[in-house]
């Protein structure tokens, strides 16, 4: 059987032909420009494939609510081609087949569940830093929605007291995707996040805001794994520094053994950056009950 899987970015689309153990058959990315420019394009690799279903992780907001009115929209995006655009209609009308619906990063974070380094895990956070920051939400089994999905890279945070930098989120300033996504690391240093490499400053404040952000995931809702990816996080130094400043945050409070064995808790992507297609493959085989 021949499942279908768009990755829904807003820089770019991933389109997959898989099947339905979790292989990859065909893969190809299309740039994100307009919908009339960009949808015709999809709809044209996924035609005639004999796909029985569709998965897609899509950028957000979108309304992933499938009692609400407008369900399948993309909501109100700083990307204004693609304001209240009607996505899930879109491709319906063309493809005519059974569809799954979740955010970028749920797809990932069920990606991980599915394939992953989570498989068998209840309760797992999926966190993604790269030109946004994003969480996918997992709980007791089920991607985590409620009256919208989690916006979780949107929380504040205590900047830093040497950290001079006003945060580049246009709504919040100094929300956690203000003060350490890939864009606000560019605009803080002048220079490119992977041209910060050799900087240990830069990775030392970056880790105490990613790990300030996770305390309070961590305390929020429990998770039993961690999993961070996204471009900013192949920086592979910012696990030690996560996982140290996570602990001295937490001060002994919480006695668990994931925290005693915290190099198996916060954990780098395990799928080689595939884990947002195959969340999308699982997607659309949930949407055909399997
Ligand atoms: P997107 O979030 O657009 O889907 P990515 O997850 O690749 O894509 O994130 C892109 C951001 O991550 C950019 O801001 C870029 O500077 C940063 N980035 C990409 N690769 C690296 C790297 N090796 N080290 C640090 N930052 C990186
Ligand atoms: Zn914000």
């Amino acid at each position: 059987m021949l499942i279908g899987a768009l990755e829904a970015g807003g820089t770019k689309m991933v389109c997959a032909i898989c099947d339905e153990l979790g292989t990859i058959l065909e893969q190809t990315r299309i740039d994100t420009t307009t919908p009339e420019e960009t949808i015709p394009k999809i709809i044209k690799f996924f035609q005639d494939k004999n796909i029985q279903a569709l998965g897609i992780g899509a950028f957000g907001p979108v309304d992933v609510n499938t009692n609400s009115e407008t369900y399948g929209k993309i909501l109100d995006t700083p990307k204004v081609a693609w304001r209240h655009f009607d996505l899930l209609h879109a491709l319906k009308q063309e493809l005519q087949v059974p569809m799954g619906l979740d955010t970028d990063v749920n797809a990932s974070c069920l990606g991980e569940v599915t394939y992953g380094s989570a498989k068998g895990l209840e309760n797992v956070l999926y966190l993604t830093i790269g030109t946004g920051i994003g969480a996918g939400i997992y709980i007791n089994g089920q991607l985590h929605h409620g009256i919208l999905h989690p916006e979780a890279g949107h929380i504040p945070l205590a900047k830093h007291k040497e950290d001079q930098y006003p945060g580049k989120c246009s709504y919040h300033r100094t929300c956690f995707e203000g003060l350490a996504s890939g864009p606000a690391i560019e605009e803080r240093y002048g220079l490119k996040a992977d041209k910060l490499t050799e900087n240990p400053n830069v990775w030392e404040l970056e880790a105490y805001y990613i790990a300030q952000a996770l305390t309070t995931y961590i305390l929020t809702f429990m998770p039993e794994r961690i999993i961070l990816g996204g471009g900013v996080l192949h920086q592979t130094q910012l696990f030690p520094l996560i996982r140290k400043n996570v602990l001295d945050n937490l001060n002994g409070y919480i006695h668990v053994k994931q925290l005693e064995e915290i190099d198996q808790y916060i954990v780098e992507a395990s799928l080689a950056d595939q884990q947002g297609i195959l969340g999308c493959l699982k997607l659309g085989l949930k949407s055909i009950g399997l």
